[in-house]
């Protein structure tokens, strides 16, 4: 986490200060830019300015030849000094720049001369010889050249304390070719400024003479001061004298858009500056975006890394382009050794690899995966195979492409253990339920091999006292009587079919509380009765009661487990004749039935049928106590009994064994006392009829 904070504030910084470079590189481009403008517009004034300053040399100079050529005239025709002065008076008045015309003859000595009307004599302060030197020297220069020649320039102090810097010209006056004497005009220097180019100057621009240092000699025009001076020079080239011409001119009000690059520099620049906020704004909206997705990203990877179903997918040839964490924990291998791997897939058991292929293949060629998952085991790095669930479902990407296949898949062995678990406690509880079985098959047994024992053990008796009267009788007679033999013969007989009943109880409730298939067969229902006469009759004779058997012939053979069925009736008649035990012999109650009061009625006769099946009922009638209301309740509950050695399994088992023959056992009071219990049983149809026992 402090990791990618210090990681985001590096990338901020870096960011700002991409920015701020930016931002600098375009400022100093503009302002590079505007500077070079300016240069360029400094230089054009510069070169106006020289251009003019030389134009104004030309203008000074062929102004100074003109009025050579003026002078010439003054000089040309014979003159007295007196026509020369009115002449040159009006040439004065004409050309203000010249302060005084002079006539000297060949010695330089002044013939004539004419002061400039427009201010009081330039000399005179100083007096004109003063600069005699001068005049002479200049003269003797344009005598050398034969024509014009300038002096230096001088400055003359003036009467009211201010001064002018004059400069004399000096002309031979010559007649046939001899040279007869010199005009010399005085010039003023401000004046010729001011007088021969003044005009055309414009305000702001200054005119002046200087020396070669920079001194200056006169001045036109407003002096030039402040910081964007421009300056030209130009040489005034003159015979005898040669100056510097200096313009100065001031820039005016620098102009915002000076010159048309400018102003096409500055709408670029804004240009620029517009499209670099626009890229800003797009850059932080992006920014905005990008952070979002960063963070639908990131709770993506979170809840794929947090689920616990596998999830993989694969291209259209098989190969995988992605797994989940959990996917890689579950088959134990690294992601980057799944990545990209085709198949056989390196979680395949071995020697199921051919078959999941072609199953593979077979599959994802046919697109009809089932929508609820199939089964498949799996191979962890180390080996040890487990049972999955895979769903799969077709990869579409954005633009509706099928691109592969997706797969989630679920870890079942934790699934399958619980249900191995379940099933294991199921059998043990089948287990217990038939352990619970074999005890009860234990009391039903012991139950059921009470009869036939106790008969065997009152036959075993009864042949015992046969023998022991024999013995007794023997002695006196030499050989044995054959009746008594037969009753002998007959009480062992009755022992082995006891003996031989025991076992099949014993089989048929062994199948019973196995739940076997008993072996059911067609019995005609005298003959089940029949089966349990000799036990029957040996308790009536015991208890004193008459057995009364109706059985109605036109009764079908029913579908049975003789075995059982046999039993259920030896129960219910045994029932019955014990709950007729208390009863006195012979005596019914109601006095009025010819029968003694012990009489137990078997019963057998069709009961209700319909097209589909037929039933037979049988009846077991006593006339007993009864049974009583809160007696009746618990009748059919184990282990219920009203009789002190009695175990109370009899009817259950009774009911049980009949419904199992999806027969009904029930019972109702009779008329006028006692208790009928009645069961139903399933005739036999044709087909079965065959297998009814001879
Ligand atoms: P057991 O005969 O061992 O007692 P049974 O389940 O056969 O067990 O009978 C349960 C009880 O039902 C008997 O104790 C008896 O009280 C009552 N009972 C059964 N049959 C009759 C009957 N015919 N008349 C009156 N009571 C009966």
């Amino acid at each position: 986490m402090k990791f990618s904070f210090a990681r985001g504030v590096s990338r901020d910084s870096r960011r700002w200060s991409l920015w701020v470079l930016m931002v600098t590189l375009v400022v100093a481009l503009l302002g590079i830019l505007v500077w070079l403008a300016g240069r360029y517009e400094s230089s054009m004034v510069q070169s106006r300015l020289e251009h003019d300053a030389s134009e104004t040399v030309t203008d000074i100079r062929s102004e100074l030849t003109r009025n050579i050529q003026t002078f010439q005239a003054l000089q040309s025709s014979e003159r007295t000094p007196s026509s020369w002065h009115q002449s040159a008076i009006e040439l004065l008045r004409e050309h203000r720049e010249i302060m005084r015309l002079e006539w000297r003859n060949e010695a330089l000595e002044v013939q004539a001369f004419a002061e400039t009307p427009y201010r009081t004599s330039v000399f005179e302060r100083l007096g004109r010889s003063s600069m005699q030197a001068d005049v002479s020297l200049t003269c003797t220069t344009a005598r050398r050249l034969s024509g014009s020649a300038y002096s230096t320039s001088y400055f003359m102090p003036q009467p009211n304390g201010l001064g002018l810097e004059v400069m004399d010209m000096c002309l031979p006056i010559v007649a046939a070719g001899r040279i007869t004497g010199f005009t010399i005009a005085t010039y003023s220097l401000q004046d010729i400024l001011s007088e021969l180019v003044g005009k055309q100057l414009s305000r702001g621009v200054g005119l002046s003479f200087t020396e070669a240092d920079g001194t200056r000699l006169a001045l036109h025009g407003v002096p030039a001061k402040g910081s964007r001076i421009y300056i030209a020079q130009q040489l005034l080239d003159l015979p005898g004298n040669t100056m510097v011409v200096r313009m100065e001119s001031r820039l005016g009000t620098p102009a915002l858009f000076p010159n048309v690059l400018t102003a096409l520099v500055t709408a670029m620049s804004l240009a620029l500056i517009a499209v670099l906020f626009l890229f800003a704004r797009d850059m932080r909206r992006r920014l905005r975006v990008e952070n979002d997705l960063g963070e639908a990203l990131a709770f993506r990877k979170a809840m794929e890394d947090s689920v616990l179903t596998g999830l993989r997918a694969r291209d259209l040839q098989g190969r995988i382009t992605y797994v989940n964490p959990a996917f890689c924990k579950m088959v134990g291998v690294e992601a980057k050794e799944l990545l990209n791997h085709s198949f056989p897939s390196p979680y395949w058991p071995p020697e199921l690899a051919s078959m999941y292929q072609q199953r593979q293949e077979i599959r994802l060629a046919g697109n009809n995966l089932p929508r609820e998952g199939h089964e498949s085991v799996f191979m962890r790095r180390d080996g040890t195979r487990f049972p999955v669930l895979i769903m799969e479902a077709p990869l579409i990407n954005a633009v509706g492409k099928h691109t592969g296949w997706m797969s989630a898949i679920l870890d079942v062995s934790e699934q399958r253990r619980v249900e191995e678990l379940s099933r294991a406690s199921q059998d043990r509880l089948q287990a217990t339920a038939r352990l619970a079985m074999v005890g009860e098959m234990a009391s039903l047994l012991s139950h059921e091999l009470n009869q036939p024992l106790a008969a065997i053990s009152s036959y075993a008796t009864g042949s015992l006292n046969l023998l022991q009267g024999e013995t007794a009788a023997e002695k006196p007679a030499a050989a044995p009587t054959p009746p008594l033999s037969e009753d002998l013969q007959l009480a062992m007989r009755r022992i082995a079919e006891q003996a031989e009943r025991a076992g099949k109880v014993i089989k048929s409730v062994h199948d019973f509380v196995r739940r076997r298939d008993q072996v059911r067969e067609a019995v005609q229902p005298r003959a089940l009765l029949d089966a349990i006469m000799p036990l029957v009759s040996l308790q009536a004779r015991k208890l004193g009661v008459r057995v009364v058997i109706e059985v109605d012939e036109s009764c079908e053979p029913v579908l049975c487990d003789r075995t059982m069925v046999e039993q259920v009736l030896l129960n219910l008649s045994r029932n019955g004749m014990q709950a007729m035990q208390n009863l006195p012999e012979g005596a019914p109650p109601g006095g009025a039935a010819p029968q003694p009061g012990k009489v137990l009625t078997l019963r057998i006769r069709p009961a209700a049928s319909n097209a589909h099946s037929r039933w037979v009922e049988f009846a077991v009638i006593d006339c007993g106590q009864g049974i009583a209301e809160d007696v009746a309740e618990r009748l059919f509950t184990p282990f219920f009994t009203t009789k002190e050695e009695g175990m109370g399994l009899g009817l259950s088992l009774c009911r049980t064994v009949i419904e199992q023959h999806g027969g009904f056992l029930g019972f109702e009071a009779a008329e006028p006392q006692g208790t009928i219990f009645s069961f139903t049983l399933p005739a036999a149809l044709a087909q079965d009829a065959g297998s009814e026992r001879p």
